[in-house]
């Protein structure tokens, strides 16, 4: 196992586990969890420009317009905490964001180790997603039949009232999983040409999936 810090993407639909498994790797390998549609999230609450720009486009299930997810994803990787490495979730989205990834990456001497692939069929996406409960305070994610928080509606760590993503309703999941499929699936034929794509059947329990892909990063 090397030492040099470890740069991964997580890639797979909306509902396919990225988040559950970032946050995994993030505690596991001392990684910086960096997630686009959280710094959108965070952008949204605050009514800054950018959440403003980004909210007309999440409420109808689109993505946000390449130039200013990659400028906002390049700040946020530029920071000094990112050194020791990051686990990317729902970032790159499309050829254009993997494209200015590898530019940067290429300027700065850094490494992609892997492109993990997390498997999931539609029918249990759609199931997954219409279950999904989150904590406004601090973000973490739970699951109604998969994964329930100890008291019903509240947050494990901080007890505050849990809250559905207004993105999760059916119309807009719907939309989410062609955008997935149109525009970010391609993205799997890009890092496997590039040696570097890892599947993982994303359709078994959280810790099935976790033992799978900790050894994946182990390996690199
Ligand atoms: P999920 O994890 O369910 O796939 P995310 O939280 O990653 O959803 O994303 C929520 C929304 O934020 C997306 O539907 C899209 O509007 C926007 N978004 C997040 N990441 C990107 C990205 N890399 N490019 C464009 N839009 C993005
Ligand atoms: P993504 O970030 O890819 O959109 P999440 O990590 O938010 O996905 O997971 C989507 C929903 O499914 C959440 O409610 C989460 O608790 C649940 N979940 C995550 N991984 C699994 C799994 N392996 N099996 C069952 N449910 C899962």
């Amino acid at each position: 196992m090397s030492d040099a810090p470890r740069y991964i993407i997580l890639l797979g639909a909306p509902g396919a586990g990225k988040g559950t498994q970032a946050e995994i790797l993030r505690e596991h390998f001392g990684l910086v969890h960096v997630s686009s549609g959280d710094l959108f999230r965070e952008n949204r609450a605050k009514q800054t420009p950018l959440g403003k720009l980004a909210e007309k486009y999440m409420e109808k299930g689109e993505l946000v317009p390449d130039d200013v997810t990659i400028q906002m994803v390049m700040e946020r990787i530029a920071r000094p905490d990112c050194v020791n490495g990051v686990v990317f979730d729902g970032f790159p989205r499309t050829e254009a964001q993997a494209q200015a990834l590898d530019a940067a990456f290429a300027r700065e001497g850094k490494k992609i180790g892997a492109t993990l692939l997390v498997n999931v069929r539609d029918e249990l996406l759609i199931q997954r997603l219409s279950a999904r409960w989150f904590c406004p305070a601090d973000g973490s994610v739970y699951n109604l039949l998969s994964n329930p928080p100890k008291q019903t509606g509240k947050c494990d760590k901080d007890g505050t009232a849990l809250e559905q993503r207004n993105d999760d309703k059916p119309e807009t999941v719907t939309r989410r999983l062609q955008v997935y499929h149109s525009q970010t699936a391609p993205l799997i034929e890009y890092y496997r040409q590039a040696g570097l794509l890892r599947e993982a059947d994303g359709e078994q329990n959280i810790e099935q999936v976790q033992a799978a892909i900790v050894k994946i990063v182990e390996m690199l």
